[in-house]
């Protein structure tokens, strides 16, 4: 069983976050304007999502989902596209999200995010950046005036799985990470909202992006100081390492994808 925990964050920012108490332990973004609201990610479990969005706003919604894993895109999107929200993903998550983890919802159900597509809600507008890496079609969402970039998994909450099935080779997440960077920074006052927040007991900012970057060079470079783990993974052993620096506390890769 899981709990919906809705947190206010700002007047125009809200945390919606399940959690079953032990392993489960996720975050959605609801984002509301003047003219518009957007959702991003559906959580899990939990099927009263769609519920108690509504209860926050009356806006016109549409929700877009950040990756194609399963605590991102749940249970909840059911609700949404009854409703006739409109549920955007990019093509290659759609497909991940079929093919690695069985999604169980149609492709039909998805339209297709695209690299700059923008959501102007009245008084926020939310511009879609790529950053492939923790999957191949991993999306972030930035918020230029308000320096608020909603990043879900695709640089971690504070720890970071790239050592799971479907990530791309570390080398290549590098070089999209470097230019996110560089991008951002030009936002010193920069906040970062990830999908799995209690990974981390300081608020993210511009700084975690450099030292994710750094800690990416360094074990590119070998350098990095970790340890061999082994995680059980869809039944199997998966070894990988794990390594940190700085504000990156659990950073997990695959030796074998650099
Ligand atoms: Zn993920």
């Amino acid at each position: 069983m899981t709990k919906l925990i809705t947190g206010q964050i700002q007047y125009n920012l809200f945390q919606l976050n399940e959690t079953d108490g032990a392993h489960l332990n996720v975050d959605a973004y609801l984002l509301t304007g003047t003219k518009a609201a957007l959702l991003i990610d559906t959580l899990q479990e939990t099927e009263e999502l769609y519920e108690r969005v509504r209860s926050i706003t009356d806006k016109p919604l549409e929700a877009v989902i950040s990756h194609g894993h399963p605590d991102h895109a749940g249970k909840g999107l059911k609700q949404f596209h009854e409703a006739g929200v409109k549920i955007w993903m990019t093509e290659e998550d759609i497909r991940l999200y079929k093919e690695l983890f069985g999604g169980e919802y149609p492709e039909e159900w998805f339209s297709e995010l695209k690299d700059g597509q923008t959501f102007d809600l009245g008084g926020q507008v939310i511009e879609t950046i790529l950053l492939p890496g923790h999957t191949p079609g991993s999306a972030v969402f930035f918020d230029e005036k308000q320096q608020r970039l909603y990043s879900s998994d695709a640089a971690g909450s504070g720890q970071f799985w790239m050592q799971i099935p479907g990530c791309i080779p570390l080398h290549e997440y590098r070089e999209h990470l470097a230019s996110l960077v560089s991008r951002m920074d030009r936002y010193p006052k920069l906040r970062v909202y990830p999908g799995h927040r209690w990974q981390s007991d300081t608020q993210l900012n511009l700084q975690y992006l450099h030292d994710t970057l750094d800690l990416t060079d360094m074990i590119l470079e070998g350098k990095d100081q970790g340890k061999d783990l082994v995680m059980p993974f869809h039944g199997e052993p998966l070894h990988y390492r794990e390594c940190s620096y700085g504000m990156m506390k659990g950073y997990c890769y695959n030796p074998g994808n650099l």
